[in-house]
Parts: structure tokens; C-alpha cells; sequence
């Protein structure tokens, strides 16, 4: 594996992360919107806020490529789709998305 390769796909995983974090962060944020304003207008901009945040972060994941095949990581027939964003590998080449672990021959 490439530098290249290791970079892009350290970028799929903090895509990921991030994806995972603005999900988590959506009910605090409702939350807080309601104790701050107690309306229903500032839960509406919250909800709306985050819920472009989070097709942002879909789009993203969607349209990445897989830095050894170029072609759409998330994909398994070359078209975009939110089925197989937290897929483990890619689906044209079968990339792997974590690092494989190095094994020695002489632990084995
Ligand atoms: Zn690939």
C-alpha cells in the first residue's frame, strides 16, 4: 500500500467518524435548542441545520473515491448509494478500509 493509498483511505475513515459524530450530536443539539429558546422556530433551524450537515456528510461518502481503482468506494455496480457507506472494503477492488495487520511468519 501506497502513502497515497493510506492517506485516502485514512480520509474514508475520518469522513466516517464524522458522519457517526454529527449523528450522535443530533439529539443534544435538539435539546439544547429547546432549553435555550423554548420554541418550536429554534428546534425547526436546529433540526434543519443538522439535517444538511448530515446529507452533506452522506453526499461525501457517496461520491468518494478508492484511491486504487478510482472508482466509487461505496459501490458495488459504479453507482452512487447509501447502502454500503460503512461497507469494509471497497466494492470494485476490495481495498480494505483499515489497515491489515502485519503478521510475522516466526510468531506464528
Ligand atoms: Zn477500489
Amino acid at each position: 500500500m501506497t502513502a497515497d493509498e493510506s492517506a485516502a483511505l485514512g480520509r474514508i475513515r475520518r469522513e466516517r467518524r464524522w458522519l457517526i459524530l454529527w449523528a450522535v450530536s443530533a439529539a443534544p443539539a435538539l435539546w439544547f435548542a429547546w432549553r435555550i429558546a423554548h420554541r418550536e422556530l429554534a428546534i425547526a433551524a436546529v433540526a434543519l441545520i443538522w439535517i444538511s450537515g448530515a446529507a452533506l456528510a452522506i453526499a461525501r461518502l457517496m461520491f468518494i473515491r478508492c484511491p486504487r481503482c478510482g472508482r466509487l468506494f461505496h459501490s458495488a455496480d459504479g453507482a452512487p448509494g447509501v447502502a454500503k457507506i460503512f461497507a469494509p472494503r471497497c466494492g470494485q477492488c476490495g481495498l480494505r478500509v483499515k489497515p491489515e495487520r502485519v503478521i510475522y511468519p516466526s510468531l506464528e
